[in-house]
Order: structure tokens, then C-alpha cells, then sequence
């Protein structure tokens, strides 16, 4: 039973199952060579791979390969099992090798912290369950990227993401000052004898510790969306009223979730200007233009429970609930909207921006935070969006009986409507 958003948040850490996690934990702190941890990550990212359905050829060819020198880098410091079978590791020189050893210092300090008041025994299992979490969201993020991107890149930016995700304290002791952490991102940028420029540095350490709120700030810059296939995401966010963003910005590495909605409204492919006002992050038009009107970090009153960590996108339409019925103004009026192949393909390719500059790791729906919403986002939203989500890149709703405050669950009808006549959108997850 969730009771509040911490124990949301402690519900959703890790992508694999409790059983699972630890049954790989155990399994990483058998590990006595750098062979065994070479298949061990293998299997690892196998097991995500199998949720995704399959991984690219880019992706199992050059970003995963990246990817496990900066975890064995990562392992080599935080863990002291791995530690021991990676002694005569020599880490090869890399980028991602140096920023997996610097985060691996700083996830180390920041897992004692954590476990300090537990013996020895205990933590060791604890940090590895950590290092399987952020082995796995890494491997997730990186299968989302765009194959035009540096592996390398993608590598160190999907290590800083997971490990900031998956420990807490991460930020607090690098931000804390600590000495012995910034002298060793010196010193390793040094043993491997890459003379970064300024500018690299600064890259590495924006990427390491702001790299959500980098990604929330380029998206409301309204620079070009680099998706592939995908169109660029109109910013209108210096146009909507700034009176719906409640309170400070927020701390970016609390919102993980995307809230569905229906406008029930008309479904015409009206200017721009004429949906600021709509209390939502996003709206996506029928013609599948998608318009940002506030930036990630607004606070807005939008979907009622799940406001603090989530944000909230508009599909414009009036769209029927499982029986047909569609929304009925007080004076009668009753817009018949249809969800356009545009308006799928707009919302899958926000879902996949999200994930890939938010980290976003959840799917919701406006109706299981509220009563009076039972048919937000309806079930045709839903299944081809949300659902979608879930099947190909891994998103969580918060399973068969989640809800907060008055809501109500998915149902059941929802998640395999229209399975028999998924409109054929073609190959756009791995190109
Ligand atoms: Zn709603």
C-alpha cells in the first residue's frame, strides 16, 4: 500500500524486481575475475535488452561496450569485491573510464554514508543492489539514444543520470566540497593522460551532477528536438501565463513521472497562442504539433496528486471513454474527437524525449489521481501512448491497483484496447 510520494519514489528505484536484484547482487559479489564481470554485465544488460525487446546494433555494438568500462570503473571503487577481482585492471584510456572511476569514488563515499549504521556483510550486498540499479537504468537510458550522439557520450551521460537517480547522496557529497573527490576527477583525468580542455571538464561536471535539469533546460530553450523522426517541440513557455507555476523550481531529480490528459475540449487545429492558458506542461494538437508552455522544473496544478513529481501533457480532443460516451458540456455541446495518428506518434515521441532528457521512468494517468477524471486520458490515449510506454521502452504506471488520493486504477480495458487495431506507425524506436 503507497501511502505517499517517498514510498512512491522507493516503489519504483529499481527496474528489475526485489527477487531479481538481489538473486544479481549475490551474484556480483561471487565475482573473482574480470572475465566473470565482463559476463556478469552481459547478462545484465541481456535482461534489460529482453524489456526493450532488443536492443540496436549502435547501441549493443558501440554504447554498450562503452558503457561496461565506465561500470567496471564504477564497480572497481565503490565495490570492494570487484575491487579485488579488478586488481590488475588497468583502465583503459577513455573518457568514460575516467568519469566511471570519479563517479565511482563519489558513489562510494555517498553508499558509506548511507550504510553506515549496518555491519559490513549487509552493506557490501546493499551497494551491490545499487550498482545492479544504476547498471540497469544506465543500460535503459542508453538504449534510448540517438545513434548520431558520440557512444562515449551517451555512455558517461546514462552513468551520471543512473547514479544520481539511484544515491541519494551523491550531490550532497560532491557538492559538499570534498577534497579527496575533486582531487581524484584530477587525478584520474591525469593517470589516463587525457589533457581535457577546459571546456571538457566543465561538460563532464555539468553532465555529472546537473544532467536532468541540463536536459529540462535545453528542452524549454526550445532547441531542436533531435529525435529522430520526430518533429521539434514549439516553446511557448515565455508566453504562458507565469501565475501557474507554483512555487520554486523544482528539484528535477524528483520528477519522474508523465501525466496523460484529455482536454475534452474542441479538437480544431487552432493557432499556438490560443492554448497558453491550459494548465499542463505540454499540449499536443491534433495535427500532432506539440507546444511547450511551461518549463520542466514548474510546479502546476494539474493532475492533483501527482503534481510535485510529475508533468502533466494535453491531448487536444474531446475522446470517448470504453463505451463510446464522450464528455458533455453543461449547454449540451459534446465535441466528437477522434485521436489522430499524429497525435500518437507526437505523444511516443515526447514520452521518448522525456525519457532521454528527464529520465523520466513512469506513465500516469490523470484518472488515478482523481475521481471526478475517470476517462483521462481515455482508453484510446492510453493504449497507444501510455501502454506503448510500457511494452516497448519500459515504463512503469504504478501497476494494476495503483492510484493516490480519490483516483482510480487503469483498468484492465484500457491496457489491451485496440490491440487488434494498433494503427501501423512503423520501426521508430530503434533506427
Ligand atoms: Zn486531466
Amino acid at each position: 500500500m503507497i501511502t505517499n510520494q517517498r514510498e512512491l519514489e522507493l516503489a519504483f528505484e529499481s527496474p528489475f524486481s526485489e527477487a531479481e536484484e538481489l538473486e544479481l547482487a549475490a551474484e556480483l559479489l561471487a565475482i573473482s575475475s574480470e572475465e566473470e564481470l565482463d559476463l556478469f554485465l552481459g547478462k545484465l544488460f541481456k535482461g534489460i535488452g529482453r524489456g526493450l525487446k532488443k536492443f540496436g546494433r549502435f547501441v549493443g555494438k558501440k554504447v554498450l561496450p562503452a558503457l561496461g568500462r565506465g561500470l567496471k570503473a564504477i564497480g572497481k571503487v565503490a565495490l570492494p569485491i570487484v575491487g579485488k577481482a579488478l586488481g590488475s585492471f588497468i583502465p583503459i584510456p577513455g573518457v568514460g573510464t575516467a568519469i566511471g572511476g570519479a563517479i565511482g569514488t563519489a558513489v562510494s563515499k555517498a553508499l558509506e554514508l548511507e550504510f553506515s549504521g549496518l555491519p559490513s556483510e549487509e552493506a557490501e550486498l546493499e551497494m551491490a543492489r545499487r550498482f545492479v540499479r544504476i547498471a540497469a537504468t544506465a543500460a535503459r537510458q542508453a538504449a534510448l539514444a540517438d545513434p548520431r550522439t558520440d557512444p562515449e557520450t551517451i555512455a558517461n551521460a546514462a552513468l551520471t543520470a543512473a547514479a544520481r537517480m539511484h544515491v541519494p547522496n551523491l550531490s550532497a557529497v560532491v557538492r559538499g566540497g570534498n577534497l579527496e573527490v575533486g582531487d581524484t576527477i584530477h587525478r584520474e583525468w591525469h593517470v589516463n593522460s587525457i589533457q581535457p580542455r577546459q571546456s571538457d571538464q566543465e561538460a563532464f561536471l555539468g553532465d555529472a551532477w546537473n544532467s536532468i535539469s541540463t536536459g529540462a533546460r535545453r528542452l524549454s530553450g526550445g532547441v531542436i528536438n533531435m529525435l529522430h523522426d520526430c518533429t521539434p517541440i514549439e516553446d511557448r513557455t515565455s508566453f504562458a501565463p507565469k501565475d501557474k507555476r507554483k512555487g520554486k523550481p523544482r528539484d528535477m531529480s524528483k520528477v519522474y513521472a508523465l501525466v496523460l490528459h484529455q482536454t475534452a475540449g474542441n479538437q480544431r487545429n487552432t493557432p499556438p497562442d490560443r492554448y497558453d492558458g491550459v494548465t499542463a506542461h505540454f499540449v499536443i494538437k491534433p495535427n500532432g504539433q506539440t507546444l511547450q508552455l511551461h518549463p520542466l522544473t514548474a510546479r502546476l496544478n494539474a493532475s492533483n496528486g501527482f503534481n510535485a513529481g510529475s508533468v502533466a501533457v494535453e491531448f487536444a480532443g474531446n475522446f470517448p471513454d470504453t463505451r463510446g460516451k464522450r464528455y458533455v458540456y453543461p449547454n449540451g455541446a459534446s465535441p466528437q474527437g477522434v485521436l489522430t495518428a499524429e497525435q500518437i506518434k507526437a505523444g511516443r515521441c515526447l514520452i521518448r524525449y522525456l525519457v532521454k532528457n528527464m529520465g523520466l521512468t513512469h506513465i500516469l494517468a490523470h484518472r488515478q489521481s482523481s475521481a471526478s477524471r475517470e476517462n483521462d486520458p481515455g482508453p484510446d490515449i492510453w493504449y497507444h501512448v501510455g501502454q506503448w510506454a510500457i511494452n516497448n521502452l519500459g515504463l512503469r504506471d504504478g501497476g494494476q491497483n495503483f492510484k493516490v488520493g480519490s483516483g482510480n486504477p487503469i483498468p484492465d480495458s484500457w491496457r489491451t484496447w485496440g490491440k487488434a487495431k494498433q494503427p501501423e506507425l512503423g520501426e521508430e524506436l530503434f533506427v
